[in-house]
């Protein structure tokens, strides 16, 4: 099945899912040679990074917990705008060490807003641990915050591994990638 519709556009297949998990199978490794004796706290961004933290933990072999939180952004009150809020983050993070696993990292965007919001509750360190990124679509310098990328992919609005079109296309174990 290399073509696939998800609502009204269709998608061809990029990467296979054992392509995509030679590629997870790596980042952990590295994960569990940086977090030794670290116990370190992964907070999975719903929903996209779902099927991505799933098969993740499965190759983390250092003692660790795992949360998933969804963020929210809304108008506050303050003159800077837009600003974050954290759903279902029930642990304190603070002195503890944190890697988010986030789907896809495209303009950026997204995950400065998220590091900005989490760093205010002091957690002794605090990387990201992406599945994807378009290193060609980043406007800002997140620094070494993206510490860990399974893949650099294209300008391209893919979907499936989790990621969706219009809220579908998230339960296929493979990516594609749309057409035309
Ligand atoms: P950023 O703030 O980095 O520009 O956007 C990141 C968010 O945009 C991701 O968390 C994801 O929700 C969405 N996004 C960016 N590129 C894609 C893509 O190619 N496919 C899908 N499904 N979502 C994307
Ligand atoms: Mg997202």
């Amino acid at each position: 099945m290399n073509v696939i519709q998800v609502s009204d556009k269709k998608f061809s297949l990029s990467m296979s899912e054992k392509e995509i998990l030679t590629q997870v199978k790596r980042v952990a490794s590295e994960i569990n040679r940086d977090y030794e004796g670290k116990d370190p706290l992964f907070l999975g961004m719903l929903n996209g990074a779902f099927m991505f933290a799933a098969d993740l933990m499965k190759e983390v072999n250092v003692p660790c917990r795992i949360s998933f939180v969804k963020f929210s952004s809304y108008q506050g009150t303050e003159t800077t705008g837009n600003v974050q809020e954290v759903i279902g983050l029930k642990e304190s993070i603070k002195g503890r060490h944190v890697i988010i696993v986030e789907d896809i990292v495209d303009t950026g965007f997204t995950m400065q807003k998220t590091l900005a919001t989490l760093e205010k509750s002091e957690p002794a360190s605090l990387k990201v641990c992406a599945l994807l990124c378009k290193p060609s679509k980043l406007q800002v310098d997140l620094g070494d915050a993206l510490k860990y990328v399974a893949l650099n992919i294209p300008d391209d609005f893919i979907v499936g591994y989790g990621l969706d079109y219009d809220g579908y296309g998230r339960n296929f174990r493979d990516i594609y990638t749309i057409v035309g």
